[in-house]
């Protein structure tokens, strides 16, 4: 047995490191119709894994498109409970010539995995569920509760799961929820990411005249609806990239104080960020 968790992942790394390359073999392309078989076939990996982890009650769980997986360890009682969430399923891996290595035959270079979905999201996904094999297996418990909801949309938008997830409140109920689909800080640095940007799309027309106008006898007499739009445009956001709309940020909490101060920690460089991560050198 070995005396702690770091060890056991040590000497499991082989096969962890098989395990996951197996996952990336698989070409679950969830947009292309013609990978149906290849998306269900990693959703089944992924429930293989869940329940060699011990998660208990693991399914896979038909959807219109792409299944689900559940799986759920609730050994702890009166204890938090922690929704891991992830996805199998990935991007097309177009341009191909621009692989080094095909996409889907996962290669080790310089310490690294290349493979589509290496890093969003099988690789991401797959340290949660070997954290807790790790964990049950050096201790024979979690400190929490654990559910896992994978999907095999993600890339498509995600409508599967979040129809389940409207449906099964009770089942999915839990303290927090971990999502796996982020990076680390840096190298070398785990992180846990704490908030994203949200995202609001709309489409927006403008419509004009009810027929062509003579710009020398119309123009400037007539609004015209493209600087409608340039105008809507120019106004969401002032100088300082406030967005503009009224009451938008009536809900949105400021970071708290200890929010502020661990971002202090982190090793960012303004300069090094707008140069290499931005490529807007005249920022600097
Ligand atoms: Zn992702």
């Amino acid at each position: 047995m070995p005396a702690n968790v770091d060890q056991y992942v040590e000497e499991n790394r082989e096969r962890f490191l098989a395990e996951l390359i197996e996952l990336l073999r698989i070409p679950s392309i969830s947009t292309l119709p013609e990978h149906q078989a290849d998306v269900q076939q990693a959703a089944d990996h992924v429930a293989a894994r869940l329940a060699e982890a011990g998660l208990d009650n693991v399914e896979v769980i038909p959807t219109e498109r792409h299944p689900l997986v559940y799986g759920e360890w609730l050994g702890v009682p009166g204890k938090p409970t922690v929704l891991c969430y992830g996805h199998y399923d990935v991007q097309p891996p177009d341009p191909l010539e621009e692989w080094e290595t095909p996409p889907f035959e996962p290669a080790l270079r310089n310490g690294n995995l290349y493979a589509r979905g290496a890093a969003d999201d099988k690789g991401q996904m797959y340290t949660h569920i070997k954290a807790v094999e790790a964990l049950r297996a050096v201790t024979g418990t979690l400190p929490v509760n654990i559910k896992f909801l994978i999907e095999g949309e993600e890339e498509v938008g995600g409508a599967s799961i979040a129809r389940y997830v409207a449906d099964n409140g009770e089942k999915l109920r839990a303290d927090v929820a971990l999502v796996s689909d982020t990076a680390m800080y840096a190298e070398g640095m785990p992180s846990l990411c704490t908030g994203l940007r949200g995202l609001i799309y709309a489409e927006v027309s403008a419509s004009g005249p009810a027929r062509d106008l003579h710009s020398g006898l119309y123009g400037g007499a007539a609004p015209n609806a493209v600087y409608g739009l340039i105008e809507l445009l120019a106004k969401a956001k002032d100088d300082n990239g406030f967005i503009r709309i009224p009451d938008l940020y009536e809900d949105v909490e400021p970071p708290a104080p200890e929010e502020k101060a661990s971002w202090q920690e982190l090793p960012f460089d303004e300069s090094e960020f707008l140069e290499k991560e931005v490529g807007a050198p005249a920022l600097i």
